[in-house]
């Protein structure tokens, strides 16, 4: 018999039934190839069994038993399917399975039927629960058998396409599929994805180390075509024009000498590797890191002076209208004494020095602009723009961030990251972009002591803010997260508000929410800043960006309900003058899992470990959503676990695309091809 080419379509083959062929195209599975690199989601150990628990099992596990009945009952509109398991030697505690208003998976079952189970069991009223397991009938049990006595690979499987069933399509292609003529994208480890023993390993490994090496091989593959579209788009953005903006540096020395500080090293160092790019021929597409308070804003500003004083604008864009209203008053502070014009525009305020926002239009005079992110999209008046700030973002999306490439003017790029972002996420996320990175924080800075704290210690902690306010410090109280409504959320900090203030009189105190228009909200901020309220209850909106030194306390309410990231952004808020700093962290019983971040927060204050930590606790999910991204999915890679596998894939793309950067050359048609492909669904899942 004949071997099969992979990329023969699901539908020609005559052991798939075509009523299946629907669901699995809904898995984006369409050819025996992709059945191929469907990898699987976890490894059962079906050789031998675990006995069954006595009581609650802490993480899943996988057993295997007999059924002994099953029983569904209903009450009202609602149902409960109970199966009861037991074990081969009947010795131990019969398992009793449950699932919830699915009623039908009682036809799946049959007294007598051997059952692999998989979930995490639970002690109820002297019975053991397993509740809506994973679950499979055995039917051909024993040696040489697919789904038994073997490492058993459980693949994700969808409505119409049983796990059970993908296992034995995926057995099948392996026999009859010419592996050698599988396409790999890594030209340079092509040759294992080409091995049949290779893909064997990965779906049927005869130990968990040979399933660990295939699946690193796998990983190696995917993550190279994620570099290969990173690498695309840099190469895409540095041909998009651009111009030298190389400034003479006669501003930037009068306000450099205008300060009251010395820059640090490490702003020095990186304020030098933007200021050569914007001079550079090409255009500059550049992210930059540092944890906060390491004084971004200043290395921002250095790139902005230098693009007026090429004869260029320069627009910052804040994501909240507090942090662009901040920065506009900062920039004029430094920026009016220099006659560099300074303008605000924000969707609820057009504001500007003698020039006027009209005369600003109508011209392309060098000047500052400030404005939340919209100010990007109504990208009136800026017909000279040289550089664009992002300040904050995350969620500022790369798709957008392409938007900017189609601007004539060929606006230089530098992207400000709120957090410190572990490496592997910034090579994927941020990929295309040469990146700059803040080392070290300004020196003279009080130190941050970091306490977690409960009801318990309220009158202790009254105390002592009031000893602070007494002392002319500052503070800001984050009101608990309420996730119901942003309505309740403003009830809530109301009625803080109004709780602090009887509990701190005569002190002032402040509040801000997201509900307050724009005007107000400044209002609040000012007098903040310029201390006339002693604490500022708030919600989250102040997380990110907001800079008043004066305030030295950061009291957060029910902290573990915040994640890592949101937390150290909050306690960024403190310590940023001389003064001695306290973060609060107020939480009464907190779950093992607040415990563990609230700890970690007492025990450092580097951004990147607490970036890591984050990252092991979500998942990367929040950062790479691959709609906003543009990216092929992760597969079975781990941005942790395979973060040298990402760094070595970054370069071999990069080395690919710079010795052909068109893939004309023979054996590069396949990698083409590839992003020609995730261009039309990217732009496709962007809308
Ligand atoms: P972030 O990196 O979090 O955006 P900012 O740019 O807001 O930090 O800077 C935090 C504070 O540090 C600001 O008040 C800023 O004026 C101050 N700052 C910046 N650079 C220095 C420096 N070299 N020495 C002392 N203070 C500095
Ligand atoms: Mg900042």
């Amino acid at each position: 018999m004949s071997l099969l080419d992979p990329l023969t379509r699901l539908q020609e083959v005559d052991w798939i039934p075509s009523h299946r062929i629907a669901a699995l195209h809904r898995l984006g599975l369409e050819t025996l190839a992709d059945l191929i690199r469907h990898h699987p989601r976890r490894y059962e150990d079906r050789r031998t069994f675990e006995r069954f628990p006595s009581g609650s099992t802490a993480s899943a596990v996988c057993l295997c038993g007999t059924v002994q009945s099953t029983r569904l009952q209903r009450f009202g509109g609602r149902s409960m399917l109970e199966a009861v398991l037991i074990e081969d030697s009947v010795l131990g505690t019969p398992l009793t399975l449950r699932w919830y208003q699915m009623p039908w998976v009682q036809k799946l079952l049959s007294s007598g039927d051997r059952l692999v189970v998989f979930g995490k069991t639970k002690e109820k009223n002297r019975r053991l629960l397993m509740e809506h397991p994973e679950f499979e009938v055995i039917e051909d049990e024993g040696a040489g058998s697919i789904h038994f006595d073997r490492i058993t690979p459980v693949h994700p499987a969808g409505d119409g396409v049983p796990a059970r069933l993908l296992r034995e399509w995926i057995h099948r292609t392996l026999e009859t599929v010419d592996c050698a003529r599988l396409r790999a994208l890594w030209p340079a480890h092509a040759t294992e994805l080409q091995s049949e023993s290779v893909w064997k390993s990965l779906h049927f490994p005869k130990d968990f180390e040979s399933g660990e090496l295939a699946r690193r091989h796998l990983v190696r593959d995917v993550f190279f075509g994620i570099q290969l579209v990173l690498a695309e788009r840099r190469m895409e953005f540095r041909r998009s024009g651009g111009f030298s903006r190389p400034g003479n540096g006669s501003i930037w020395a009068r306000l450099e000498a205008a300060l009251p500080f010395r820059l640090t090293a490490s702003q020095r160092e990186v304020m030098a590797e933007i200021s050569a790019d914007m001079a550079g021929p090409h255009r500059m597409n550049r992210l930059l890191q540092g944890d906060v308070g390491s004084g971004k804003t200043l290395v921002a500003l250095r790139a902005m002076v230098q693009a007026v004083e090429s004869g260029w604008q320069a627009a910052l864009m804040a994501p909240t209208q507090i942090l662009a209203e901040q920065h506009y008053l900062n920039f004029r502070r430094l920026l009016d004494p220099l006659g560099v014009p300074v303008l605000l525009r924000t969707s609820h305020r057009r504001e500007g020095p003698e020039s006027g926002p009209d005369l600003f239009q109508a011209s392309s005079m060098p000047a500052v602009v400030v404005g939340t992110h919209a100010l990007l999209f109504e990208s009136t008046g800026f017909e000279r723009l040289g550089l664009v700030v992002i300040d904050e973002q995350h969620k500022f999306g790369v798709l957008q961030r392409t938007r900017l490439i189609e601007r004539a003017d060929a606006p230089d790029t530098l992207v400000m990251t709120a957090t410190p972002i572990p490496r592997t996420i910034s090579q994927t996320l941020y990929g295309d972009l040469d990146v700059s990175i803040i080392r070290e924080r300004p020196s003279g800075r009080g130190r941050i002591v970091t306490a977690r704290r409960d009801s318990s210690h309220h009158n202790a902690i009254l105390d002592f803010l009031r000893g602070e306010f007494a002392a002319g410090r500052q503070a800001y109280i984050v009101c608990p997260l309420v996730e119901e409504s942003e309505k309740l959320d403003v009830k809530a900090a109301t009625a803080e508000a109004v709780k602090w203030r009887e509990l701190v009189a005569p002190h002032a105190v402040g509040l801000v929410h997201g509900k307050l228009d724009a005007a107000q909200k400044e209002a609040v901020m000012r007098d903040f800043r310029e201390g006339r309220l002693a604490a500022l209850v708030s919600t989250t909106v102040i997380e990110v960006g907001v800079d008043v030194p004066n305030a030295n306390v950061m009291l957060i309410e029910e902290a573990g309900r915040f994640g890592l990231s949101q937390l150290h952004q909050l306690r960024g808020r403190v310590g940023r003058g001389a003064a001695k700093s306290w973060c609060i962290l107020l939480q009464d019983d907190p779950s093992p899992e607040a415990l563990e971040k609230l700890s970690l927060m007492e025990r450092t204050n580097d951004g990147f470990e607490i970036a890591e930590a984050d990252l092991c606790l979500r998942g990367p999910g929040d950062l790479l959503g691959t709609a906003q991204t543009g990216l092929p999915a992760l597969g079975p890679g781990d941005l942790l676990r395979d973060a040298e596998l990402m760094l070595e894939a970054r370069r071999a793309a990069l080395d690919l695309l710079e010795a052909d950067p068109g893939l004309e050359a023979p054996g590069h048609e396949h990698l083409k091809d590839f992003l020609a492909k995730n261009r039309s669904r990217a732009a496709a899942a962007a809308g």
